[in-house]
């Protein structure tokens, strides 16, 4: 830890054990490497960093977990904030919305609502930051009921360039709260937000695993059962190419296999409706061939973060990400020339995520992004073992990427967005050009610029 004149700013430099811990990242193939680094606790503690940045010439970065450290800028002249704001998450049960402070993971929000009754718009991991997945959208297992996670933004704390910090909502800066939701960022550190929970009483949730030799006939048969699926339901597919490591269950590492994961709603404690359901999808799945594993079960909301089995300890990985309109019987074939069995795919993992339902639906209060024109979220990943595999990767992506092509709507959900230098609009131009104007506002000097997302700016 450094001191900075007569007053300790808990500004840390490289080679302090601090700056070690606030420059770690989950994606250990994109290090961050900051000029300084400060994990923040406090306010002041934040508004001291920005004040250092100023007095140093440096730009400010922010991050809490590290997640998308592959698709965010170098580092180089700035200072990174890590967020680990103090105080629990809080509950207000009677109009169902959590205050979540700024450094929080999503398995701490599901465990505040749970008592209630009340589940939030997580996504498919616990560990994953609640502010960096709101901001940029966030796919949840409840999405197609829900919409977008960013929607269910209440209001929004935040610091900004010159030290303010600033409540917004939909009344006190309607043009700043909306920039906010899904705009790229780049407008100051977010201190905590508040979030609109839902009643969730049980789930039916799991996943089940299918030697992939059976891909074209189960992907044949989710994909026209997602046509008119019921919005309670959200799923995924993927085909995975697992390592023979000690987490990995023996019967999903012995060979490529295709999985259907997701969750199905129930929002009382009646729950025919959700048997049916859930039967309507695995039913006509588990007729064409005996999964090797499967958990799909009735239970709580606490189950459906793992259901999806994510990795919970940093790794490294690289991948890429599209928007895609619906495939039909070709692009599905495509899908599985470049990622299912034989294709030679380095990926670990390559899947799509249903989309459609409350997904699809604008929402009059919501922000700069709040809907997704597109029928599925591919996403593909794979770890980058040696230079060799990383390379593979490299090429392979844009494989997958040309096969897909089709298909690709050129948006994303920049939640999902693997890496920088790959394609990620999300915004229209006019779009640009309003969150642009509320930068302008509150960030005159650019001090937050390193933290646009590209392409969410026309001015840097
Ligand atoms: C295992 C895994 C599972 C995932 N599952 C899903 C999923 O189901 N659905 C989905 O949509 N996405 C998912 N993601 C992607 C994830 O939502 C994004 O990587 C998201 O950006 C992570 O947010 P974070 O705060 O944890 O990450 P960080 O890398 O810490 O932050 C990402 C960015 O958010 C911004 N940010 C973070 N905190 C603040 C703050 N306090 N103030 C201002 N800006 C801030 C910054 O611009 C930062 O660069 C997953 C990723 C992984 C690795």
């Amino acid at each position: 830890m450094t001191m900075l004149g007569e007053q300790d700013t808990s500004i840390s430099l490289p080679g302090d054990a601090a700056y070690d811990v606030a420059t770690q990242v989950f994606n250990l193939a994109a290090p961050a490497r900051p000029v300084a680094a400060v994990t923040a606790h406090t306010i002041d503690q934040v508004r001291n960093a920005i004040r250092y940045a100023e007095s140093e010439g440096l730009q400010v970065r922010v991050h809490a977990t590290g997640h998308a450290s592959a698709a965010t800028r170098p580092m180089d002249g700035a200072v990174l904030i890590r967020t680990e704001l103090g105080g629990a998450v809080e509950i207000d049960a009677r109009s169902r919305v959590a205050r979540v402070p700024a450094g929080t993971r999503w398995g701490a929000v599901a465990e505040a609502g749970a008592p209630y009754g009340l589940a939030a718009p997580h996504g498919s991991s616990p560990t994953v930051g609640v502010v960096g997945f709101l901001l940029r959208g966030g796919l949840s297992p409840y999405g197609r009921q829900v919409g977008l996670a960013v929607n269910s933004v209440r209001a929004i704390e935040l610091v900004t360039a010159d030290g303010e910090l600033r409540r917004v909502d939909a009344s006190s800066d309607p043009q700043l709260f909306w920039a906010l939701r899904g705009g790229g960022g780049g407008f100051g550190v977010v201190t905590a937000v508040e979030i609109e929970l839902f009643p969730a009483a049980k789930v039916i949730t799991g996943a089940a695993y299918w030697p992939a030799v059976h891909a074209e006939r189960l992907l044949s048969v989710w994909r026209r059962w997602t046509l008119d699926a019921p919005r309670e339901v959200t799923t995924s597919l993927r085909v995975m190419n697992l390592p023979p490591l000690p987490d990995v269950p023996p019967a999903l590492a012995a060979g490529p296999v295709l999985s259907v994961d997701g969750a199905v709603l129930s929002t009382t404690d009646d729950v025919t409706v959700a048997r049916r359901y859930a039967e309507d999808l695995l039913g006509p799945l588990r007729a064409v061939a005996e999964p090797v594993m499967d958990t799909w079960e009735l239970t709580t909301p606490a189950a459906v973060l793992h259901a999806h089995m994510d990795p919970s300890d940093p790794v490294p990985f690289h991948g890429d990400h599209m928007l895609l309109s619906e495939i039909g019987d070709d692009g599905a074939a495509e899908f599985l020339r470049v990622v299912g069995e034989g294709s030679g795919s380095p990926l670990i993992v390559a899947g799509l995520r249903q989309l459609g339902g409350a997904f699809s639906v604008p929402d009059p209060a919501g922000g700069a992004l709040d809907h997704l024109d597109a029928r599925y979220s591919y996403a593909g990943s794979g770890v980058p073992f040696d230079p060799d595999v990383a390379r593979a990767l490299v090429d392979h992506c844009a494989k997958v990427r040309a096969a897909l092509e089709p298909w690709d709507t050129g948006r994303t959900v920049p939640s999902f967005v693997e890496r920088l230098e790959q394609p990620q609009r999300h915004l229209s131009p006019e779009q640009v050009e309003a969150v642009d104007r509320v930068r302008a506002r509150v960030d005159p000097s650019g001090r937050f610029r390193g933290d646009i997302a590209p392409n969410a700016s026309a001015i840097f």
